[in-house]
């Protein structure tokens, strides 16, 4: 058929070779297995070396990461969840990146067992938005503040790589008053080299792929036809991206398909491929979204892999302390409270106000049978952005890095060198107040207004903070888009 012609033309094997070793990939289950066994008992003083070592920003080997992972001491997990929160304090400032995602399209090629858009699940409403569409759903979100997004698409001829880059350029040139979407990242399929190419010259901020499951095996009865079947055609997705030129890439796992602690093995083990690779730089950002209920999906419900509240938390903190340069991405499909609870231990961005169904945000309504999964949080962006100001983190809407160039190995050496705050808080600073100068409720005002005055009082380099304080001042007066 013709869709299966197209899955010939679209994957390029011989793109992948030079990053394999003798044939073989990066993952190499028997070696995490037995880094695993090997640190079945970790000794205290062990643990609190490896702590000391994150603490330092140094990104953790496998064998580090292996005996955080099997620690059992309730107080070790305590100091470890404090340094999670100081790395990335020292690393990313008192500071929260906010996006919504934007689902475009929701045709997909693939059977992925656990996702509510499978080809065979024919309880969804197909949808895929025209250009038209699309400006609506853009202008309700730059009318509620987002100024980043992350689209989302499924695998299939009618979303492929063109369809996307038009998407894109009519994103970022759909204005509204002083609002307008200043960065948008992808969550799409794996592209070739060539395509790549074609995203990155209409201005891709991070492409994400996530790999869903690291192990070989557990991939394949996963995901059982389409061109998803072929595991080292995404697991090689992100170095051919990084390849054509689009330096902030974006990994992730599937938490709830496999084990939990060979997952984020395969995590780190992806973040060092891509360091050996790309001179240092590694992921600019790592998700673990966690599987939720999808509408006529039993997969979800029978997987004995799921995990809790409790060991979601611990994941999250060790990956935080393996690789303490990289953002990291906790999203709505996480409860209000777990949210709450998990973003003290190292979160630097979260999804906010988000709606999943394809045209849902200019809908306004909740329609579960055009979503790929169920979200958690049903929080508005300002509801969100308040509990952050309690909470004491500045929501920061910036893209600035991305629009200077700081992005890549520049932006590893920012914040590998834990400067970055130099420039991103007053950079969250002046689009926190952005907001709440035009977006935000009377409440969030109230809450977000003294912590302005606590961060610019933090600001470590005098100069910084007066040319801060003046811009400050020309915000107020009426002028946007003032930044480091
Ligand atoms: N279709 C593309 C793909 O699979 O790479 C991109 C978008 S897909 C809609 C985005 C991600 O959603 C997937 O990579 C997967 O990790 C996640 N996902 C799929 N089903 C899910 C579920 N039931 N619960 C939570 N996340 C899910
Ligand atoms: Fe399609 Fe992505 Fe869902 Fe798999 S996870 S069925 S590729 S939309």
């Amino acid at each position: 058929t013709a869709v299966q012609e197209w899955i010939a033309q679209v994957i390029k094997p011989e793109q992948n070779e030079k990053y394999k070793v003798d044939g073989n990939t990066f993952i190499d289950t028997a070696y995490i297995n037995e880094t695993l066994l090997a640190k079945r008992q970790p000794e205290k003083q062990e643990i609190r070396e490896i702590i000391a070592k994150a603490l330092d920003l140094y990104r953790l080997e496998p064998e580090d990461t292996a005996a955080l992972l099997n620690c059992t001491d309730e107080d070790l997990w305590d100091e470890m969840y404090t340094a999670g929160l100081r790395i990335k304090e020292k690393v990313y400032g008192r500071r929260i990146v906010t996006f919504a995602p934007l689902y475009i399209s929701n045709f997909c090629v693939n059977n992925c067992v656990y996702c509510g858009y499978r080809k065979s699940n024919e309880h969804i409403d197909r949808q895929q938005l025209n250009m038209d569409e699309l400006r609506k759903e853009i202008k309700t979100l730059v009318n509620k503040g987002h100024k980043r997004l992350i689209m989302v698409y499924g695998e299939h001829p009618c979303s492929d790589v063109d369809y996307i880059a038009e998407t894109i350029k009519v994103a970022y040139s759909t204005k509204v008053g002083n609002g307008e979407i200043r960065r948008v990242n992808v969550n799409a399929a794996p592209e070739s080299i060539e395509d790549y190419h074609k995203l990155k010259e209409v201005g891709i901020g991070t492409f994400q792929v996530f790999q869903e499951t690291y192990h070989p095996g557990v991939y394949k009865r996963l995901h059982p036809s389409g061109l998803k079947a072929n595991y080292e055609w995404r697991l090689y997705s992100l170095h051919r991206a990084m390849e054509a030129g689009i330096d902030d890439v974006g990994i992730g796992a599937l938490f709830g398909l496999y084990d939990w602690k060979f997952e984020v093995m395969g995590l780190l083990a992806h973040t060092i491929d891509l360091e050996k690779h790309f001179n240092g730089v590694g992921p600019h950002t790592i998700s673990f979204p966690r599987l939720e209920p999808a509408v006529n999906t039993p997969f979800v419900e029978k997987t004995s892999y799921k995990i809790d509240d409790d060991t979601f938390k611990k994941l999250v903190t060790v990956l935080r302390l393996s690789v303490p340069y990289t953002g990291m991405i906790l999203t709505a499909r996480e409860n209000a409270a777990v949210r709450q609870n998990v973003i003290p231990v190292g979160i630097t961005q979260i999804d906010a106000g988000s709606n999943i169904g394809i045209g849902g945000y200019a809908r306004e309504a909740l329609d579960y049978n055009r979503q790929q999964f169920i979200l958690g949080d049903n929080r508005s962006l300002d509801e969100a952005v308040r509990d952050l100001a309690l909470m004491g983190r500045i929501t920061s809407f910036c893209t600035a890095d991305y629009r200077c160039g700081r992005t890549g190995s520049c932006f590893m050496g920012f914040a590998k060198e834990g400067k970055i705050h130099n420039l991103c808080m007053p950079n969250a600073i002046l689009t926190f107040k952005e907001y709440l100068l035009d977006y935000a409720s009377e409440e969030t005002k109230k809450a977000g207004e003294p912590l302005i005055e606590q961060e610019l009082a933090a600001l470590p380099n005098q100069a910084v903070k007066a040319r801060t304080e003046e811009y400050l001042k020309r915000i107020e007066a009426g002028e946007r888009d003032l930044f480091f």
